[in-house]
């Protein structure tokens, strides 16, 4: 089994690249952020808790996102492996998907991370306003928050990923499928 972090600001790209390479190579697609837009768009309990959070661009309790990942992990049969998308996004939660995966007899086997200019950021982000429909791509200052929380609290993730020896640097500005092929080139270099 392999698994392979996504990791970037958001409107990085990590969703988009994800959806093709789990395809590629047989991975399961694991983004918190479609579950728990999943959990707000069913009116679940966990959703309504959640709703306010994700409007302000401020991050889930640690957690709620753990629990979620570890329940799709263990129901997961006939793939290659994970791809992980907009997780882990704290230190908090790399250690502990790095314990889960243990526990299970795999590892982190590669962290890729796209590396995009804030004013593309912007940009990008604004751009999918208009079609997205979500409440924290409306609002420049939501946008802003989240750019910030992604500094303060999930940049240092990559700490953890060098630390562990896994962490790449992909160029994340271009076309779609120049960035495929670039981030294709470092997975196969541990396949
Ligand atoms: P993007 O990458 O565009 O910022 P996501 O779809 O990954 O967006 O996440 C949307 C929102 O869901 C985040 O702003 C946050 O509120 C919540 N969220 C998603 N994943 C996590 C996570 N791993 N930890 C905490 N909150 C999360």
């Amino acid at each position: 089994m392999i698994n392979i972090l996504m990791f970037g600001p958001p409107g990085s790209g990590k969703g988009t690249q994800s959806v093709t390479l789990a395809e590629k190579y047989n991975l399961l697609h694991l983004s918190t952020g479609d579950m728990l837009r999943a959990e707000l768009a069913a009116g679940t309990p966990l959703g309504k808790k959640m709703e306010a959070i994700m409007a302000a661009g401020e991050l889930v309790p640690d957690d709620v996102v753990i629990a979620m990942i570890a329940g799709k992990i263990d129901a997961t049969t006939g793939k290659a492996g994970f791809i992980f998308d907009g997780f882990p996004r704290t230190v908090e939660q790399a250690e502990e998907l790095q314990k889960m995966l243990e526990g299970r007899g795999m590892k982190i086997d590669l962290m890729l991370v796209l590396e995009v200019n804030d004013t593309e950021l912007m940009d990008r982000m604004k751009k999918r306003a208009l079609v997205s429909g979500r409440a924290d791509d409306a609002d420049e200052n939501i946008i802003n928050n989240r750019i910030a929380v992604y500094r303060a609290k999930t940049e240092p993730v990559i700490v953890f990923g060098r630390k562990a020896g896994v962490s790449r640097s992909v160029d994340g500005v271009g076309t779609i499928d120049d960035i495929f092929g670039r981030l294709c080139k470092e997975i196969e270099t541990v396949i």
